[in-house]
């Protein structure tokens, strides 16, 4: 997708500070932080949002959820805790319009979410 910023931050055209790559997956440092360690993880494929998954998309949706995971070892959250949000449309928050995982880090997050 020509115009989408996330997949042209994957495919290098825009620079980001990234953590992770893999074939399907990139991992990069959100440019406006909400919390001390904050990194968004997508899938290189481009899929507006959650609501648009389908059955196939099961196998690459487990990958970028295990690659959070991953990528929260490695940098060392573990023994903080963090937070996995996606944000689905507009209303949820949603301003990238390529699904992504916020893993965010280094403060105390409250439960019920504002
Ligand atoms: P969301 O509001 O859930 O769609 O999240 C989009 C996130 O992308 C926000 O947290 C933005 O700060 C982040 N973002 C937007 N543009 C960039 C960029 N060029 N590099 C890194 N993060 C970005």
């Amino acid at each position: 997708m020509g115009n989408c910023i996330f997949c042209r931050i994957a495919s290098g055209e825009i620079p980001s500070k990234k953590v992770l790559e893999t074939e399907d997956i990139v991992a990069f440092h959100d440019v406006s932080p909400q919390a001390p360690r904050h990194i968004l993880v997508i899938p290189r494929r481009h899929i507006e949002k959650l609501a648009d998954l389908t059955g196939p998309d099961a196998a690459l949706m487990g990958k970028l959820l295990v690659t959070a995971t991953e990528v929260a070892r490695a940098t060392g959250m573990e023994a903080d805790g963090y937070r996995l949000v996606i944000n689905n449309g507009e209303r949820a928050g949603q301003s990238v319009f390529h699904i992504h995982i916020h893993l965010l880090s280094g403060r105390d997050f409250q439960w019920p979410p504002g």
